[in-house]
């Protein structure tokens, strides 16, 4: 994978391997691991190893990396015993959706009944 990371950008940081955390899955272009702060029984963060912000800034060329991204989501979904129960994927873009990492990633959510958003 081609190595463009920010130093200043928290995730990249955790690619790099500079700052912990409990990962999941890795592969040349892709990590998971646990979020440091769950919202659910089952709270994991998918995110490419390139630096891309938020989906805004993702381009045509990004489109495989997309793809594998969430696929390599669905798997850990599964491994982590979700696909029966089900699972929320979520991608927080900008300030209205409270982003508050600048490195794009999803957010898998599951293990218990989860608010439904249109309640
Ligand atoms: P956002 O609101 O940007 O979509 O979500 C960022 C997520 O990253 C939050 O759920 C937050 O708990 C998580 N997070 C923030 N800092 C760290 C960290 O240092 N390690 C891990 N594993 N997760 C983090
Ligand atoms: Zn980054």
């Amino acid at each position: 994978w081609e190595a463009r990371s920010l130093p200043d950008c928290l995730f990249c940081k955790i690619v790099e391997g500079t700052i912990p955390a409990r990962k999941v899955f890795e592969d040349e272009s892709v990590v998971a691991f646990h979020d440091i702060q769950p919202q659910a029984p089952v709270h994991l963060l998918v995110i490419p190893k390139k630096h891309i912000a938020t989906m805004n800034d993702c381009e045509a060329d990004d489109s495989a990396l997309l793809g594998h991204t969430l696929l390599v989501a669905q798997r850990i979904a599964k491994e982590a015993g979700l696909a029966e129960s089900g699972y929320r994927l979520v991608n927080n873009c900008g300030s209205d959706a409270g982003q508050v990492v600048f490195h794009l990633h999803w957010h898998i959510l599951g293990g218990e009944k989860l608010a439904a958003l249109n309640p």
